[in-house]
């Protein structure tokens, strides 16, 4: 590519994973003497990373396109990249929809990006969607926006198959991460200033059952991992997400109570409460047996805050299918859930089940269920007042000399008084609101160990 105006712009939709390979896609850039832009009118390089979960995600990627044509039109030389999922689903479809696309690539080839850029100068359109197994996109460098907190991909893919999700055709079969290259990640980390790592994966506690070993009691597991990671001096909290209810084994209950920087807050996906559902989700569990789990785990760490996600409108949802998730709702008292309204994914087995469920049933059910979760969560929040907590600066408030900080069980506290980013606190909560904390400083910040 020529040298000049070599700035570039990423879009990203979807989930951590994606937020996770916008910075990767950015390291490799940056790598190449590219600098980041907020102006598509200044960018030399505009990449959309995109998602492919639900069915608005491909709606925006082709209104962003939509959008970037006249700017194409008008400068030749931008180059346009379409990334992540929605790449590696519709390749040939992005390319007959928006012939202006310069690059698709597949969530597997980022490693060729510069490649494929520099092929576009002199060939034209290019696109890769290869399933690569030679290298771990995590051995890419990455450009991380926040100095503090660090997302770590400990594996990709998924080796499930709920009926109603796109990750596996998009992200393939799980394949772990080698722990000596994860750990020598967050040395990396720490060494530079962070104190706090999000271990990614889509299913991160079966993290190791891909690797083949000799001796199978030798495999890595994911409480080893989480036991190893907690050893690394400098990091202070460790997180990760999304673990899958099924594989939440005692092994890894221990693992979390017993490391102290294991943060006291899991993702605990639940999709819905009703056991005919589950099924045909394919979920391996059912709802008494997941409540139990819950069980189990607060006893163990009772200071533990859970989400959850749950889909609305699965097809065949019955008005009493509903009140069970209703009721699994209630009882599990989540801190807070990622309410999602059902959208069938092409080629999944969900999308061609009978008995889809009229838009406005599942509007209305999924009022009622977020109706009831935000009740939840504001009493979850209520009892948080009078608490003093330990927080984390993550840096300025929207607030004027305000600072935004978070619990280890993850709860955002907006703070009065201003505190630099990455020190400690101790805070007593004050007032609770539906989906954050306010506090005030008890305990004058200590600056993270470094
Ligand atoms: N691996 C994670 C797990 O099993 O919890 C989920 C990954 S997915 C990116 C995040 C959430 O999106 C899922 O937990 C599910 O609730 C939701 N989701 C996935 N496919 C969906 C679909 N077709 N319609 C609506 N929501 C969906
Ligand atoms: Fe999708 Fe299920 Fe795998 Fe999560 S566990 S990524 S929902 S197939």
């Amino acid at each position: 590519m020529a040298m000049e105006d070599r700035r570039y712009l990423i879009r990203t939709f979807g989930c951590q994973m994606n937020e996770h390979d916008s910075e990767r896609i950015g390291g490799v850039l940056m790598a190449d003497g590219m600098t980041p832009t907020d102006d598509p009118g200044d960018a030399r390089v505009i990449v959309l990373n995109t998602c492919a979960i639900r069915e608005n995600a491909d709606n925006k990627l082709y209104g962003n396109l939509g959008h970037l044509k006249p700017l194409k039109d008008r400068r030749p030389d931008l180059r346009i990249v379409v990334a992540g999922c929605l790449a590696q689903k519709d390749q040939g479809e992005i390319q007959r929809k928006a012939p202006w696309v310069d690059v698709v690539v597949g969530t597997h080839a980022l490693p060729h990006l510069l490649d494929l850029l520099n092929r576009a100068e002199t060939d034209g359109p290019q696109m890769d969607v290869q399933e690569y197994t030679d290298l771990f996109p995590s051995a890419l460098p990455a450009a991380r926006g926040d100095g503090v907190r660090a997302w770590v991909s400990i594996a990709t893919g998924c080796d499930n198959a709920c009926t109603f999700c796109i990750v596996p055709f998009v992200r393939g079969a799980q394949r772990s991460r080698a722990m000596g290259d994860i750990l020598a990640e967050v040395q990396g980390l720490a060494a530079g200033g962070v104190v706090e790592v999000t271990l990614l994966g889509q299913n991160v506690n079966t993290y190791g059952r891909d690797v083949t070993v000799l001796d199978s009691s030798r495999r890595p597991l994911f409480a080893d991992l989480l036991r190893m990671v907690n050893q690394v001096d400098g990091i202070e909290r460790i997180r990760f997400t999304s673990p899958h209810p099924h594989d939440f084994t005692p092994d890894v209950i221990e693992a979390m109570a017993t490391s102290e920087k294991v943060c006291e807050h899991i993702h605990f996906p639940l999709q819905s409460g009703s056991d005919r559902v589950l099924k045909a989700m394919q979920r391996s569990y059912r709802r008494e047996r997941y409540l139990s789990w819950l069980d189990r785990i607060r006893e163990a760490i009772p200071a533990i805050a859970v989400s959850t996600d749950i889909i609305v409108g699965f097809p065949g949802e019955t008005e009493e299918d509903f009140a069970d998730t209703l009721d699994a709702v209630e009882r599990a008292r989540f801190d807070s859930a990622y309410t999602f309204q059902y959208s069938p994914r092409p080629g999944t087995r969900a999308a061609t089940m009978p008995d889809q469920v009229p838009k406005e049933v599942v509007q209305e059910r999924f009022d009622r269920l977020v109706a009831l979760q935000t009740e939840i969560t504001a009493e979850r929040n209520r009892r948080q007042v009078g608490e003093r907590l330990e927080v984390l600066v993550e840096g300025d408030g929207k607030r004027e000399g305000s600072t935004q900080s978070r619990t280890r069980t993850n709860r955002i506290v907006h703070l009065r008084e201003q505190l630099p980013a990455g020190s400690f606190a101790t805070v007593e909560i004050t007032e609770a609101a539906a989906h954050h904390l306010l506090g005030r400083v008890v305990e004058a910040p200590q600056p993270a160990a470094v």
